[in-house]
């Protein structure tokens, strides 16, 4: 693969990765982001142990140590009453059972750390691409906002969710509203206070919604996520400046700690959660998707830019291995979509699960729940199959495998 030249389409967690996994080949990289400059919005990220094991291979593990944040648990809890309703030990089992951590970090701070380990890669600001040859026998080629145009051997749409690259591969389909909005804050304190959050992961979980808070920031600040079900999304944009006292309303009796939490946030953005149905490909010619233009999914599982991060660590190796940039594409979509269409499924399914309305349905899921927590330190979590994946020993055997 010696001088491909890979144009990356999008500079967000996905880009970033895609050209931190590519750093120790040949290819000759370029990103190209819409935004004149590189930053990201506020709010925080859960890395799973699937997701950290790829970052610690790309060298970013520094980085995870000096601004991310060990929850010591994922704990759920009633909406109402605050009563336990499960608990996961996350510090020694994560180690035990993955061979890496759970952390909490700033989506700024990520970004942050893969900047860094991005540098001397040339980033284009200002440079949206506004149309796209996809490519086959010969290059792709770019079109940018100021009407130029770059040939490429492979392009990566890692555009997110409105993906313009995902239009030129298989044509323009809106997103799907999924019913749920929410409103995401951060909340700085000097060090973790636990009167208003404990040091773990806490979901609150009620009737069609739920809350979730941790720490960023390597402890100085809370992040708070709360989701309500809503008929629609009236809003142009997919996010949109709210406040604290919409917030509240919305959330009217649920339990007092939580509330307390919400009366100390200043900027509330508000954001509709839109998905995908798994796409039934992801690459023509030269061209493929990756992350959120690939596989958008709610957050349920904390999976969105984990997933990106996997894809990111595959599509390199896939490159290294193949001469040929259309075959590398084509053998890292067949390893990586059974996987992410699994991931977008599940991640619809425990929103269902999250947020049940009939006391008998609630009932029957906390004591699955309770049986959970007392076996989970020996048998596992039910997210295994998620935690345990390990694109860093796997890429490698699934891809000659795809070949
Ligand atoms: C409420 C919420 C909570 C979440 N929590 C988690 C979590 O805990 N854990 C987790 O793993 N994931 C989580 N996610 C998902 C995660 O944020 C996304 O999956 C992830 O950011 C996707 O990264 P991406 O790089 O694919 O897309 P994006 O982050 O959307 O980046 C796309 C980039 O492409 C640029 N761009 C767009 N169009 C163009 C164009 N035409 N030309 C050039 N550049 C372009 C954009 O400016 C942007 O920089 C959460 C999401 C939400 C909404």
């Amino acid at each position: 693969m010696a001088g491909t030249r890979v144009a990356v389409i999008g500079g967000g967690i996905g880009g970033l990765a895609t050209a931190a996994a590519l750093q120790r080949t040949d290819a000759d990289v370029t990103i190209y982001e819409r935004s004149s400059q590189l930053s990201e919005i506020g709010a925080g990220i859960q890395l799973t142990p699937n997701a950290v094991r790829v970052l610690n291979a790309l060298g970013c593990g520094d980085g995870l140590e000096e601004f991310g944040f060990r929850p010591e648990s994922i704990t759920g809890l009633d909406w109402r009453t605050g009563k336990l309703l499960f608990r996961k030990p996350l510090i020694e089992v994560c180690r035990e059972r993955y061979g890496a951590d759970y952390f909490h970090i700033h989506r700024a701070d990520l970004h942050r750390v893969l900047l860094r380990r991005v540098e001397g890669t040339p980033v284009r600001l200002g440079a949206a691409c506004t149309g796209l040859d996809t490519g086959g026998a010969g290059p792709a080629t770019v079109t940018l906002a100021d009407g130029s145009k770059v040939e490429a051997d492979a392009v990566i749409g890692a555009d997110g969710i409105h993906s313009m690259v995902r239009q030129a591969v298989i044509g323009a389909q809106p997103a799907r509203f999924t019913g749920h909005v929410c409103w995401r804050t951060t909340i700085p304190v000097d060090k973790p206070r636990p009167e208003l959050a404990e040091p773990r992961t806490t979901i609150w979980l009620g009737p069609k919604g739920h809350v979730v808070t941790y720490y960023v920031h390597a402890g100085t600040a809370i992040n708070l996520i709360a989701i309500i079900e809503a008929d629609e999304w009236t809003e142009e944009s997919w996010t949109a400046p709210s406040s604290r006292e919409a917030m509240i309303a919305t959330f009217a009796g649920w339990h007092p700690k939580m509330l307390t939490l919400f009366q100390m946030a200043t900027d509330v953005f508000k954001w509709g959660l839109f998905d995908r149905d798994p796409l039934p490909r992801w690459t023509k010619g030269r061209t493929t998707l990756l992350g959120d233009a690939a596989h958008p999914m709610l957050p349920y599982l904390s999976q969105g830019a984990g997933m990106a991060i996997e894809d990111a660590f595959v599509l390199a190796r896939a490159l290294e291995a193949h001469a040929d940039a259309a075959a590398a594409l084509a053998a890292y979509e067949t390893v990586r979509r059974p996987r992410t269409s699994q991931v977008q499924l599940a991640s619809r399914a425990q929103g269902e699960s999250f947020h049940l309305t009939s006391p008998w349905a609630r009932l029957r899921r906390n004591l699955r729940f309770a049986v959970r927590s007392l076996t989970s330190r020996d048998k596992g979590f039910e997210t295994d199959w998620l935690y345990a994946h390990d694109v860093t020993q796997q890429a490698r055997p699934a891809l000659q495998a795809a070949a």
